[in-house]
């Protein structure tokens, strides 16, 4: 009883206090069905399109059934979330907007592109690379270490989507001085938020 009353407490904090906007936000279950019909099957042929539930229209493109399954892509995306709201807010919901509409192509290799620029803005030439932010809202993601999520760079193609969202660029520099937007707190935001993601040994 106590445990329902906090929760109440808890949301009707949320509804008066309009400038705060959190992962709590995702948690409605509008599209409940789809979330439901959509699903990986292991039999059909691969790569197959799944909706990742509680983020709008948000989908993630696997290359097997282990790659990942779609509560665990959801949670990324969660905490993720939480964190960039933490650290920079999201006036106008416009990063929420971006993260309704992502598709996550999830890779089993690395790969190799020409030109591409390192954490703190070096240029590099045919350089292997472990994401990629291809659109506003498509993203390719390599696997990643030990086949986690946390190991791999989700979060930080997802802190280009969202600077997009808001900047209009994503700062394909990062840290350097070419392009601007990308700082060293958003680097933090990112190893704060694989933190996360490893306490939930995703
Ligand atoms: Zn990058």
């Amino acid at each position: 009883m106590l445990k329902k009353v906090l929760l109440v407490l808890f949301f009707a904090g949320c509804v008066s206090c309009p400038g705060h906007h959190n992962s709590a936000v995702f948690l409605d279950n509008k599209k409940n069905k789809i979330y439901k019909t959509s699903f990986c099957e292991p039999e059909n042929s691969f790569p197959q399109m799944i909706v990742v539930p509680f983020f709008g229209r948000a989908t993630q493109i696997v290359p097997n059934c282990q790659t990942y399954p779609k509560h665990k892509t959801s949670l990324a995306l969660m905490v993720f979330y939480h964190h960039w709201v933490k650290s920079f807010g999201d006036e106008n919901l416009v990063v929420k907007k971006a993260l309704e509409k992502i598709m996550i192509e999830w890779g089993v290799n690395k790969k190799v592109v020409k030109k591409g620029y390192s954490l703190d803005g070096k240029e590099r030439r045919d350089v292997t690379v472990v994401g990629m932010t291809k659109t506003k809202s498509y993203i390719w993601v390599w696997q990643g270490y030990n086949h986690k999520i946390s190991e791999s760079s989700l979060i930080h193609e997802l802190v280009h989507v969202a600077l997009r969202a808001k900047n209009g660029h994503g700062d394909s520099d990062h840290e350097g001085d070419i392009y601007h937007g990308w700082t060293k707190q958003h680097t933090t935001m990112i190893l704060e938020a694989k933190e996360v993601l490893r306490s939930f040994n995703i």
